[in-house]
């Protein structure tokens, strides 16, 4: 490759993003805690002018890091620990700095990376990645200079998802994979809006409590409880964007009803049974009622679609919106699919393929709930491959 190559590491890590910065330090401090053979130099390689940028705009800015629900907690916790990271609980289980400032903790774990010697470089682009005779890659990045070669031996993919570009993530960790033989599952935005068929123009900007149900066909396929809330033209919250994981495209349809078989379901008195609800707007005309129950706009709603208080009550407990699609990747909080699992070690995150390849994070064939759980498998699957990659450089054991 006629490039000039002008940097030469032991470790890159592609992409300064949860995954990126927590295998970054975990290397870093593995590799101060041993008695090295030789210096090790390690380097984080971010698109954008800083690194975590997606991570200081996670949890609403409060960065909902974790979930006392997520398995094997024990490194993700005495990473937290070791950082100085105090961590709070609230009532549904997800964690928090305690801060409660996500950019802290990008600006915490970035000061830490560096801090251990691990040279970051901002504004660069890993645009290729090509295998070398010798062992090892050559990296083509675009950086302030140009376009320029970095060699290294190990090499951890972190770019992260497709979803949220403007945090620097367009997908590319998707097509270096792919190039270097890896196989990439259908990619599709979670965690997302879900647009329906009905008009929701009158109910915009209304939130309410419920316990939603989708259904496919009719059949049952899950239900969330929680705040739901309307949009124009499509339904939010997180118990909407929880369930908008499930949705599955029909190919065999068309564009417009590649979805039309899901249904969602809004129970917005889940406390009560139908009966008990036609008892109490049979009390008083059921506007006066419905007032008393749902937000005015909503009561609204259910009363152009109703006769009386049998019809509302029905309406009540189940009011139906026919599923037209989701929003798209500006909207997701992450991409469901990625690199296939199965091509790559668990404990390791090397890959099976191509030796000396470590994947972490988004760009896995992983997506979880709302609540921590992606973060979670950031920091559990970047502490993993930055472990993993300074042992198999010095034999070293933790
Ligand atoms: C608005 C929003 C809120 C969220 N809130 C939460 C939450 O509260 N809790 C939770 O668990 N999850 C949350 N998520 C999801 C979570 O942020 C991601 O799952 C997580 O950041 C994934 O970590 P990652 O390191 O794999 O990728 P990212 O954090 O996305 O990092 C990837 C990095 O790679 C860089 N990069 C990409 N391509 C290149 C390239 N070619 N060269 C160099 N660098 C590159 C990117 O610029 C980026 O910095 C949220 C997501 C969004 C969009």
């Amino acid at each position: 490759m006629k490039l000039p190559v002008t940097c030469k590491f032991d470790i890159v890590i592609a992409g300064g993003g949860a995954a990126g910065l927590a295998a970054a330090v975990k290397a870093g401090l593995l590799a101060k805690s041993q008695e090295a053979p030789s210096a090790l130099r390690i380097a984080l390689i971010e698109k954008k002018e800083v690194p975590g940028k997606k991570l200081s705009a996670t949890g609403n800015g409060r960065c909902n890091l974790s979930n006392i629900a997520c398995t094997e907690r024990e490194e993700v916790d005495s990473f937290f620990d070791c950082l100085g990271l105090l961590t709070r609980t609230d009532e549904a289980g997800r964690m928090y700095p305690y801060s409660e400032e996500a950019g802290e903790v990008s600006a915490l774990l970035t000061e830490t990376a560096r801090d251990l010697n691990v040279e970051i470089m901002t504004s660069c682009q890993i645009t290729r990645v090509v295998p070398a005779a010798e062992g090892g890659f050559i990296l083509v990045t675009e950086g302030k200079g140009g376009t320029f070669g970095i060699r290294c031996s190990k090499l951890l993919i972190a770019m992260g998802g497709k979803s949220y570009s403007t945090f620097g993530t367009t997908g590319d960790g998707y097509s270096i994979a792919r190039k270097l033989g890896h196989r990439v599952t259908r990619l599709a935005p979670s965690l997302v809006p879900v647009e329906v068929k009905e008009d929701l123009a009158p109910l915009a900007g209304v939130r309410a409590k419920a316990k939603v149900s989708l259904l496919h066909c009719g059949n049952l396929v899950a239900e969330e409880e929680g705040e739901v809330q309307f949009n124009k033209d499509s339904l939010s919250g997180i118990c909407i964007m929880n369930l908008s994981r499930l949705l599955v495209l029909n190919p065999e349809k068309s564009f417009e009803d590649a979805f039309a078989e899901y249904e969602l379901c809004l129970d917005l008195v889940p406390e009560y049974g139908t009966e008990e609800v036609k008892a109490v707007l049979g009390r008083k005309p059921e506007d006066q009622m419905l007032r008393g129950l749902v937000r005015k706009k909503l009561a609204g709603y259910i009363l152009e679609r109703t006769e009386g208080a049998e019809t509302a009550a029905a309406l009540l407990k189940d009011l139906r919106f026919t599923v037209s699609g989701t929003k798209g990747w500006n909207d997701a909080q992450v991409t469901r699919g990625g690199v296939v699992l199965d091509e790559v070690k668990e404990d390791t995150m090397e890959s099976k393929l191509v030796e000396g390849l470590y994947f972490a994070g988004e760009v896995l064939d992983y997506d979880g709930p709302c609540g921590g759980w992606n973060l979670h498998y950031a920091w559990q699957t970047g502490l993993r491959a930055g472990r993993a990659m300074t042992e198999a450089l010095w034999g070293a054991k933790e």
